[in-house]
């Protein structure tokens, strides 16, 4: 079986694989890996390995899993990755140092709340909804430039957009309007990409790949 190690080793030089031809340097790609479900147990090697980005999508299961974590990696940048109810958002500030879902109003207000509370201000991705699909997070397209602002009224640092592609088909049209969308709207991150089309997303630009399964295996199992 293939350590935690040559798992990451294996993602890493397929992201600069991928950035060759687009003429990227390895170094603009932060591979966020995606601990989500996943014990302690899991994560340790990929922490030996040297590995200090990661994301959750779920506040409480991260300050379970990663309270104690940090205390031995105080170095580890966390990444919250999923949907943020409100009433979360004082923890989520507390814990993380990046939020990739910011996509309303109501929560943009509690997050400006909380992050002057905490005195942190945690960078945000602002999410968007690329595939205008109902069941799906995300600000709507045509709301992203109003939304943007009201974002930066509120002092929240910008980090840049992000996006979760329908299912299905292909990724790479969503994937290009993402990063038009940021280009239009002076947004300078693109948090785009998961196991099975990071490379895609490489390619097109993405500055943070959120990468689970290929670096942890499937979960639930
Ligand atoms: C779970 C998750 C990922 C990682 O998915 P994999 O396919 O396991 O790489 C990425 N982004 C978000 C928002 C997720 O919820």
């Amino acid at each position: 079986m293939e350590s935690a190690a040559d798992k990451l080793a294996e993602v890493q030089s397929n992201i600069a694989r991928m950035c060759k031809p687009a003429r990227r340097e390895p170094e603009d790609v932060k591979l966020i890996a995606v601990s989500k479900t996943h014990p302690a147990e899991r994560i340790i090697p990929l922490l030996e390995a040297g590995h200090r980005v990661f994301g959750e999508n779920r506040v409480q299961e991260a300050q379970g899993k990663w309270f104690q974590l940090l205390e031995a990696h105080p170095d580890v940048e966390l990444h919250l990755i999923g949907q943020l109810q409100s009433n979360k958002a004082e923890e989520a500030v507390e814990l993380f140092d990046v939020i990739h879902s910011l996509d309303r109003p109501s929560l943009l207000k509690a997050l400006a709340k909380a992050m002057d509370k905490a005195g942190r201000r945690v960078p945000c991705f602002v999410q968007v909804n690329i595939g205008d699909e109902e069941q799906k997070g995300g600000c709507p397209i045509a709301e992203v430039p109003a939304f943007l602002a009201k974002v930066r009224e509120a002092n929240i640092p910008l980090a840049g957009l992000m996006c979760l592609p329908p299912s299905g088909i292909e990724p790479a049209p969503f994937f290009a309007l993402l990063a038009k969308l940021a280009q239009d709207n002076g947004a300078e991150g693109l948090s785009m990409g998961m196991s099975g089309d990071y490379e895609t997303a490489v390619q097109l630009g993405s500055t943070h790949v959120r990468v689970g399964t290929a670096l942890f295996g499937a979960r639930g199992s």
